[in-house]
């Protein structure tokens, strides 16, 4: 080993987002951190899904120095949200560990028509068959673009990025954040599309980034869109308690697995670990200003 080689710390990697604040975590918290420090995994995003899960990341920040808090609200659980969340995330956004808002944007996956099939309808109701589960599907994706449009307005009063969601949803979340592309960036956490995407984003200014899916054995579109992706516009995280990566596949995912999926990134860049982990942070640290 030459004096360079054993002068050289061991790579480090940020998870950018996890949900720490999950049951899944609660009794086994502080060796969770302790694991993904020992990985080399030296920051952890936790980030929040409703008021509630946002003052819990924010709580377990101001616990762990490793841990920063991302605050905002699901589109999925749009319904729940209040008519105006803006007053909440602004004093939430107050935290000096807050880090940027969200995670916000648009989830088509489960409309409320899907949840309505199977059911019998009743024969007497007005309307077309469907007309109100349509109903349904429209007042919620209205809640969401509502919900989204408050994360990006307080973003750039506040001047700060937000972590988006979208899931079938792509062309109207895209359509959403280029309206606020000259004073918000965005990161595409668990990013799954294509490499025309990934460049319709990074023309916008914004990011993706990758989770455990990189590392599936049916993930080759993946790691074909990451092939194509700039070394200094993405980000890795793990999305945990989710998305475990080979060899954890099916499991608990936790933040320390940032490692693994390190690994196989570098492997699919063609890059050096330590490359890998320059890039990442640095985009990383830039994206989010206070990290
Ligand atoms: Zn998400
Ligand atoms: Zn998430």
């Amino acid at each position: 080993m030459t004096q360079v080689e054993k002068r050289e710390k061991p790579p480090i990697f940020y998870d950018t987002h996890a949900h720490l604040d999950y049951p899944e975590f609660a009794q086994e918290l502080p060796q969770v951190i302790a694991r993904a420090e020992a990985a080399g995994i030296n920051k952890i995003i936790s980030i929040g899904t409703d008021l509630e899960s946002s003052k819990r990341a924010i709580k377990l920040a101001e616990e762990f120095p490793h841990v920063f808090a991302v605050v905002g609200w699901h589109p999925s659980n749009a319904m729940e949200a209040p008519a105006d969340f803006r007053p909440a995330l602004r004093e939430l956004a107050r935290q000096p560990k807050v880090v940027a808002l969200g995670e916000t944007g648009l989830d088509y996956h489960r409309l409320p028509s899907a949840s309505l099939k199977g059911k019998i309808q009743e024969p007497a109701a007005p309307g077309p068959p469907n007309a109100q589960g349509q109903e349904d599907d429209e007042r919620y994706k209205q809640k969401q673009a509502e919900l989204f449009r408050q994360h990006l307005e307080v973003a750039a009063e506040l001047r700060l990025n937000c972590v988006i969601h979208q899931r079938d949803s792509l062309q109207d979340t895209l359509a959403q954040l280029r309206r606020f592309a000259d004073r918000v960036r965005g990161v595409f956490h668990c990013f799954a599309n294509d490499a025309a995407t990934m460049q319709q984003i990074v023309a916008m200014g914004s990011l993706v980034s990758f989770t455990g899916i990189l590392t599936f054995k049916n993930g080759q579109n993946i790691r074909d869109t990451l092939t194509a992706t700039p070394l200094d516009q993405f980000m890795l995280e793990t999305d945990c308690p989710y998305l475990a990566p080979v060899p954890y596949r099916g499991k608990r995912c936790e933040p320390a697995y940032v490692k693994e999926i390190s690994e196989v990134a570098a492997q699919v860049k063609g890059c050096s670990l330590q490359e890998l982990s320059r890039a990442t942070c640095v985009t990383a640290e830039k994206f989010f200003q206070r990290l």
